[in-house]
């Protein structure tokens, strides 16, 4: 159990509370760590390569929670981990909708559904906060989109982003982490083609600035902290579009201290500005316009899609009873795919202590390995560095 993750504790607010959680000195502690990821793209290739047992009549067994082990120290010693779960957990008995390509008929964009046993080893991993607003959380409908957050739910992984009535699409996400809080919001710029029906009170926060700006408003007078986690850009681009850039501008003046985008599946450059906010509050802020990929396979052959990194934000709570971001470094990770006899083993590893140990790796997938370390180092140089130990050679 993360002793952090049990010490952290989920403030879901409706609109009028705004009592500090009971039992928490504010700031009792000066700094924490935040820890990010991008996408968990749960393809269905990946999902055989956990399958324990047949799928026969939907009883198939599945072990996940290897899949995390090489990071999972990573994603535990951080006091709050967030994620984007680019799948969703619909249910239902038909093996194949986890384990074979679906397509939505009317546009051919691929569906996603992954077995509910994703949910605890995505807990065990460390993860404590997961955005769910991203262009798959549509896949199977309204009622995919509500059994999701249930699963979530039942496993004590808070989310954000998707919502299944007028509560809960009002409420803010503000997890209090040693007395700072730390306010979360998610976003996504669209749902595959698949829209929430009309008149429907469940559904996704979409980018919308008036939206965006009125959370904001509310998250502010709230939290000590705020993140924003960005659904956008474009696929595959390696480089911000202006639209990316537009509303990364546009986040810091509302007020947001720390961007996660996410979606090109690819990372993208990352930026660190001292901004003053519509409220007069200068600090510095931090946006990365794409985490990449946290777990994927290698989507068109390249291997950018394997390659993504655990973001680490400190951040020191300040005299004024509020907090600011006062360090950002990152681990380099890579979806390790590698064949065991007949079956494929999928592990994502920590490139700097992988690399260290190279022998494990056939050696076509080590060199791809430390093209992938130098790329990520090199793409962040000036912004910010590599945390802890580094690959030798
Ligand atoms: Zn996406």
């Amino acid at each position: 159990m993360n002793e952090i993750a049990a010490n952290a504790t989920t403030a879901v607010e409706t609109k009028d509370s705004a009592e500090p959680v009971p039992g928490h000195a504010r700031h009792a502690r000066k700094e924490i760590v935040v820890a990010a990821v991008g996408d968990l793209l749960m393809k269905p290739l990946l999902i055989r390569t956990v399958r324990t047992s047949s799928p026969a009549k939907g009883d198939a067994a599945y072990a996940f929670d290897q899949v995390f082990e090489p990071v999972a120290r990573y994603l535990r010693e951080a006091d709050l981990t967030i994620g984007n779960l680019e799948t969703t957990f619909s249910g239902g008995t038909d093996e194949r909708s986890y384990t074979t390509t679906i397509r939505n008929p009317k546009n051919r964009n691929p569906v996603f559904n992954c077995p509910d046993a994703f949910a605890p080893a995505l807990k065990a991993a460390g993860f404590g906060v997961l955005a769910t607003a991203n262009n798959h959380c549509m896949d199977y409908g309204v009622r995919g989109l509500k059994r999701t957050l249930e699963v979530l739910d039942k496993h004590g992984i808070a989310h954000v982003g998707t919502y299944r009535g007028n509560e809960e699409s009002r409420s803010l996400c503000i997890r209090n982490v040693e007395g700072i809080r730390v306010g979360i919001l998610s976003y996504t710029r669209g749902t595959n083609g698949v829209p929430v029906p009309k008149g429907q009170p469940a559904g996704v926060k979409k980018i919308v600035p008036s939206l965006i700006k009125k959370q904001m408003k509310r998250l502010r007078a709230k939290s000590d902290f705020i993140i924003v986690c960005m659904h956008f850009g474009s696929e595959y681009h390696r480089r911000p579009n202006a639209g990316q850039k537009r509303m990364v501008r546009f986040l810091f003046r509302q007020g947001a201290d720390v961007i996660l985008g996410a979606h090109p599946h690819v990372l993208q450059p990352a930026v660190c500005r001292s901004v003053t906010d519509i409220d007069g509050r200068t600090r510095k802020r931090f946006a990365i316009y794409s985490l990449g990929n946290f777990i994927s396979t290698r989507l068109h052959g390249k291997d950018a899609a394997l390659t993504g990194l655990i973001l680490r934000l400190t951040i020191r709570g300040t005299a004024g009873g509020s907090a600011e971001l006062s360090k950002v470094d990152f681990i380099p990770t890579w979806v390790s795919l590698a064949k065991n006899g007949k079956r494929t083993r999928c592990r994502v590893v920590p490139l700097p202590r992988a690399l260290q140990e190279p022998n494990g790796y056939a050696s076509g997938q080590a060199n791809r390995m430390r093209r992938a370390y130098r790329g990520t180092v090199l793409l962040y140089k000036g912004v910010m560095s590599p945390h802890g130990e580094s690959p030798s050679g």
